[in-house]
């Protein structure tokens, strides 16, 4: 069987890309991923979603389009996707769980992964104090002291940022050197609520049970380790778009972010379209991702009924 359309994830992106195609009736299949309901689903409270005046539990965002896009007929299976042909069409993926499978159109809304440090206490501690989003959680730290980790042109953005909020942001970087852009870097040094923790290396995050209240870090020469407080930790220390198993057959920057033609979600592939956080590496919010799934279903509707309308002209002449 050949499908009209198959979306890769259901975070944001997919889930609304499969509401919109399950109301135009092309039966979308969806494929979970590693991780159901995407990256919301690490986070507790989602309070700039629109439509949820006192917010919403970041799962139960995602429950609820889920169910959405479920109502209008959207099917959905677990798996992820190891390989795509998109040499010609219909598109081939396999599908680890399910074995081969072929369709017409293919969105693209795989996300991006914020990296982690892999110590103790970082995991674990997502949505408690710890966080990869200072978009997203800057508010809830009003007046308190957060540290952010790293050194490069978006910890110095998130660094200044988060002064809107907090009391006092400290860097912590484990070299001397910045590998931030100059301006970056002079931006924050002037900022008087920002303060520096160098050559320090992260190596456990500390909590009381309930909420993040320090991080510890060694001296990355002497090796004598110590204590920060805080209230919350940023990491910042850059994402990975999940890309690889494109194996490079679509345009992507030097990052692995896959190349959308501007204004649209359309790939370099004819029926292949990219939405979500797998394109976008400025804004990475949850609004932003459905609104270019929106976006991307419509360009594959648009796409096949293109098609279609060729197909008839064709068979008429
Ligand atoms: C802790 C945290 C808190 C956040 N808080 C907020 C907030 O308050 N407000 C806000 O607007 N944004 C927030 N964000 C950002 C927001 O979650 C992302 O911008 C948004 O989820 C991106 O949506 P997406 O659909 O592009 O991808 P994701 O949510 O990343 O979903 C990707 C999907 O792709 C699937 N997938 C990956 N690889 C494969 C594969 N090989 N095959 C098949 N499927 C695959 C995954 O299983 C997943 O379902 C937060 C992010 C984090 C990490």
């Amino acid at each position: 069987m050949t499908h009209q359309s198959i979306i890769l994830g259901t975070g944001p992106a997919g889930l609304t890309a499969a509401v919109y195609l399950a109301r135009a009736n092309m039966n979308p299949l969806v494929i979970e991923g590693p991780e159901p309901g995407g990256q919301l689903t690490l986070t507790t409270e989602v309070e700039n979603f629109p439509g949820f005046p006192d917010g919403i539990m970041g799962p139960e965002l995602m429950d609820n389009m889920k169910k959405q896009a479920e109502r209008f007929g959207a099917e959905f299976k677990r798996g992820w996707v190891t390989d795509v042909k998109v040499d010609q069409r219909p598109f081939k993926l396999s599908v680890d769980g399910l074995g081969e499978l072929e369709t017409q159109t293919l969105i693209i809304s795989t996300g991006a992964s914020a990296k982690l440090l892999e110590i103790p206490g970082e995991k674990e501690n997502i949505g408690k104090g710890v966080s990869t989003c200072a978009t997203c959680d800057g508010f809830f730290f009003r007046n308190k002291k957060v540290v952010i980790i790293g050194g490069g042109d978006s910890a110095m953005e998130e660094a200044n940022f988060l002064t809107k909020f907090a009391n006092e942001v400290q860097i912590v970087h484990r070299r001397t050197e910045l590998r931030a852009s100059k301006i970056m870097q002079d931006r924050a040094k002037v900022n008087e609520k920002i303060t520096w923790a160098l050559n320090k290396t992260p190596v456990e995050m500390i909590s009381d049970g309930m909420k993040i209240t320090g991080v510890k870090v060694k001296d990355s020469d002497s090796g004598v380790e110590e204590v920060i407080e805080t209230d919350g930790i940023f990491v910042a220390i850059g994402h990975n778009p999940n890309t690889e198993f494109l194996n490079g057959q679509l345009d992507m920057d030097e990052k692995g972010y896959l190349i959308v033609e501007p204004g649209t979600t359309n790939t370099n592939i004819p029926g292949v379209f990219a939405c979500g956080d797998v394109q976008d590496q400025n804004y990475r919010q949850a609004i932003t991702a459905a609104g270019t799934g929106c976006m991307a279903a419509m360009d594959a509707e648009r796409f096949l009924e293109g098609e279609a309308a060729i197909d008839w002209s064709q068979s008429l002449s």
